[in-house]
């Protein structure tokens, strides 16, 4: 008898998740060969969330009774996969046309490389970084499906991130407030996070209280403001600020100049 599609999946998977080496080394970003490494590993792990997203799409469909879990489980999981900020939050999906869970992930940036920002270096400790929050979002899904959990990444670059805003997720998560540079800032870490989520169906009980974590400071600040180069927070046009990052490969003059 030959092995069920099913299974070769699961071993392709299995595969697969042991050549994508979970943490990608810092040191990684002082190496000559860091853009292309880096390149091929963002493809690896994108591919990998994007075939967990059509995986997820039947499991959806197909499934009748959900495994419940918990916000406090989903918390510890993300924390076990090393992810620096997890909160639980419920929204509406559009694609499911239901409530569902999101569990939002953050991966820190340090004050002294986003320093760098804008050129080459920070561009690619930003990449680097993203990267860190995608392979997270896909570990983490994974080990839910290791539990019959249904569950779906979202990530940065990714081309199916169901218009989910990951930013307002992060906030409505608890994990900060959105300022002024429409990032969220985030105790200890300020505007310099790397974020992603995990949807999946409401598991069981009641969500905790989200509040706001930190005071209004952008209304005093500014400072980012007139130093976008691609007037997009004078002009409140995200779109401006996509053009310009692409258009550069990245930028983050917003993250460098921010003192929290
Ligand atoms: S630079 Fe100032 S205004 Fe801009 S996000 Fe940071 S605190 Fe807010
Ligand atoms: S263009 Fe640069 S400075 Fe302006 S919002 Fe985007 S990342 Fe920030």
């Amino acid at each position: 008898m030959g092995t069920s599609p099913t299974r070769v999946l699961e071993l392709e998977d299995k595969i697969r998740l042991r050549q994508l080496s979970f943490h990608a080394p810092e040191e990684l970003h002082n190496s000559a060969e860091l853009s292309g490494a880096l390149d091929e590993r963002l493809e690896m792990a994108l591919d990998e969330s994007e075939r967990l997203r059509v995986r997820a799409d039947s499991l959806f469909r197909d499934q009748k009774s959900p495994t419940p879990v918990r916000e406090d489980e989903l918390i510890e999981l993300a924390r076990a996969k090393s992810a620096d900020l997890a909160g639980v939050v419920e929204y509406h999906d559009a694609r499911y046309h239901r409530h569902m869970w999101a569990l939002v992930i953050g991966v820190g940036m340090t004050k002294e490389r986003v320093a760098a920002a804008p050129g080459p270096a920070f561009r690619d400790y930003s990449g680097l970084k993203d990267l860190h929050a995608i392979e997270r979002a896909n570990q983490i899904v994974y080990a839910l499906l290791a539990k019959g959990i249904a569950a779906v990444p979202a990530v940065p670059w990714g081309l199916h991130t169901f218009e989910m805003d990951l930013v307002r997720l992060g906030e409505e998560a608890g994990l900060g407030r959105i300022g002024l540079n429409h990032c969220l800032l985030v105790p200890g870490f300020g505007p310099r996070v790397k974020l992603a989520a995990v949807y999946m169906r409401p598991g069981e009980g009641a969500l905790r209280k989200k509040k706001p974590s930190l005071p209004d400071v952008c209304r005093a600040c500014r400072l980012c403001v007139p130093a976008c180069p691609a007037e997009a927070l004078q002009r409140d046009d995200p779109h401006r600020c996509r053009l310009h990052f692409r258009r550069n490969h990245a930028c983050g003059v917003c993250l460098q100049v921010c003192p929290l």
